[in-house]
């Protein structure tokens, strides 16, 4: 497999080619942005920490039957991953209120909910990916209704297993963002799993180990996504 040119770069991944058309690399950038890239940083070697605890996920959630865009990790920076078309839908999936939902309902930070609540974002930068209903991509086309009952049921169970493999390195899961993408006819789970995109709380302290750190200028933000990765890597 050979690396070739640069196809797109994002606020926090670059991509490339490969000589395969079905594989593309995805590497990690120091980058951080938050609230729709009105604050922007660098979080040191963050990106080394997204690849190497998203590619952990991934294989994890990969041997427990979610098909996923990940092939195999390259170095500390990149990883291999099928060429999905992405779905234009970030589904969140929350476990306790923290973030948009709280401003939203004007909830306590850290309720706990009686049901996981998912949502859907439609993906677009310039609208600060607005929340909708299977209503909205169902008549903006943005997904078929068997994906989205697909990514639902992704959705839970990897809401169920991200959840105890947290839980063994004593972090709760608050809450997460996925995407999907469609590959060969399917449906895969793409893009990262990583502090940039799921809310972890130490079990016990509360203490936040996630982007949290960064958006809201809590310090330790390095070393918080370092403590992250020791876990997972253990
Ligand atoms: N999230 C993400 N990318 C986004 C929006 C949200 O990874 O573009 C993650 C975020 O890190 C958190 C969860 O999804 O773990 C829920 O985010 P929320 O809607 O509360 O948005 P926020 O307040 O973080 O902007």
């Amino acid at each position: 497999m050979e690396k070739r040119e640069r196809i797109f770069e994002g606020k926090t991944k670059i991509v490339y080619r490969t000589d395969d058309p079905d594989l593309i690399i995805q590497y990690f950038k120091d980058d951080a942005t938050a609230f729709n890239a009105a604050k922007r940083g660098t979080v040191v070697n963050k990106g080394i920490v997204n690849n190497r605890v998203s590619s952990r996920v991934f294989e994890y959630l990969g041997s427990e039957g979610i098909p996923t865009h990940y092939v195999r990790r390259l170095g500390d920076r990149e990883m291999l991953v099928k060429k999905a078309e992405i779905v234009p839908i970030e589904v969140i999936v929350r476990n306790k209120a923290a973030g948009s939902i709280c401003r939203m309902l004007g909830l306590a930070e850290g309720l706990k909910l009686n049901v996981p609540i998912f949502e859907f974002c439609y993906k677009k930068d310039d609208l600060n990916d607005p929340l909708v209903n299977e209503y909205h991509i169902r008549a903006l086309n943005l997904a078929s209704d068997q994906e989205v009952d697909i990514m639902k049921w992704y959705a839970a169970r990897i809401n169920q297993l991200m959840g105890r493999f947290f839980a063994d390195l004593n972090l709760e899961l608050i809450d997460f963002k996925l995407e999907f993408g469609r590959y060969k006819g399917e449906i895969i789970l793409a893009d990262e799993i990583s502090p940039d995109t799921c809310r972890l709380w130490e079990i016990g302290t509360g203490v936040k180990y996630d982007k949290d750190r960064f958006r809201h200028d809590m310090g330790d933000v390095e070393e918080a996504y370092q403590e992250v990765l020791s876990r997972v890597e253990g």
